[in-house]
């Protein structure tokens, strides 16, 4: 299926009452998508975008618009608290006198986050990185950085309504069930509607990059990639034909081979990183093994989360092991 690229401020139908709007990104995967969804007399929106100038801009060209049709915006859903999902999210509800749909898990980790800006937060993210194997001056290089939430996320609302996995929505007439996805992020809500056959995927499953899926400081012992690969068994129940709706990049169908693609991707990136562990090596050391460029500094972080996800699910397995030295600082080795 073909439908052209809305350009910032307009939107694209994708079958009756649901519309396609983009907006740019200033870093990659370089846009990010809002579904509108027709109810009663309005729009609900399917995420905000980013806190910045630009998407405050394209916003009120979209509503302003042919976009909107002269409908106003009655609804908010956001699919996980990122900033390109849920930075706007506060700036909407409050011009608009909107309460925002999401699930409690990733609404809490919104409020949570944007609140944790002091500088034992970046200490407890820089001893992460430490006992990973980063140099010294990256450190350095977080503390000058400052926490990022805040930074492209507006305030937040005060008030939420909670929607959970199994929940149905009655949006313009159509029931859509909420599933909710883990290991991009902790609770992600995406939409599926059996009777139109579209699913809205948000980050969960994308058409040609594999969503990021990561280790943080705050939960070191979790295993994201283990959730991430649970719930892309979950979505296999939905039928191959879906027309699946991603938050970044175009709409697609074929919903099982993509399915089959990102396990393969990730079982392929396991045997490469347990085949380095085969001398015990510090994160950091086996960043090789999944990137093939370096790091610089400002993507170091997510390429740490990155390997420690692999190397988690990999110690989950019982395939590699951590053996921390008198510092601290962890290596893992092939069992
Ligand atoms: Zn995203």
């Amino acid at each position: 299926m073909h439908i052209d690229i809305p350009p910032p401020g307009e939107a694209r139908t994708i079958i009756p009452g649901l519309r396609w709007m983009r907006f740019p990104l200033p870093f990659p995967p370089s846009n990010v998508n809002v579904w509108l969804l027709e109810d009663g007399e309005g729009w609900l929106a399917i995420d905000a975008g980013i806190n910045n100038d630009d998407t405050r801009g394209h916003w009120r060209t979209a509503i302003a618009g042919e976009a909107f049709g002269n409908r106003p915006l009655t609804g908010l859903l956001i699919t996980h608290f990122h900033p390109d999902h849920a930075g706007l999210m506060g700036w909407l509800a409050a011009e608009h006198r909107l309460t925002p749909m999401m699930t409690r898990i990733e609404w809490l980790q919104a409020r949570s986050l944007w609140f944790d800006t002091g500088a034992e937060m970046i200490e407890h993210q820089v001893e992460f990185a430490r006992i990973s194997g980063a140099p010294a001056e990256y450190g350095a290089f977080q503390r000058a950085r400052g926490p990022l939430y805040q930074v492209s996320v507006a305030p937040l609302p005060r008030a939420f309504r909670a929607i959970a996995d199994g929940d149905t929505l009655v949006i313009g007439g159509r029931e859509w069930r909420v599933m909710t996805g883990q290991g991009h992020a902790p609770d992600m809500a995406c939409l599926f509607c059996a009777e139109a056959k579209v699913l809205i995927a948000a980050d969960q499953i994308l058409p040609r990059i594999t969503p990021y899926i990561g280790l943080h400081a705050g939960e070191p012992m979790a295993d994201p990639l283990g959730a991430f690969l649970a719930t892309l068994e979950r979505f296999r129940v939905l039928p191959d034909d879906t027309l699946v709706l991603p938050s970044h990049g175009e709409p697609f169908t074929l919903l099982h081979r993509r399915l089959d693609a990102l396990a393969a991707h990730h079982a392929d990136r396991l045997g490469a990183l347990e085949e380095a562990c085969r001398e015990p090596q510090t994160t950091h050391a086996l960043l090789p093994a999944l990137f093939r460029r370096p790091l610089d500094n400002r993507s170091l972080g997510f390429g740490l989360g990155e390997t420690l996800a692999h190397l988690r699910r990999l110690e989950a397995m019982g395939r590699v092991e951590r053996l921390p030295d008198a510092d601290g600082v962890i290596s893992w080795a092939r069992i």
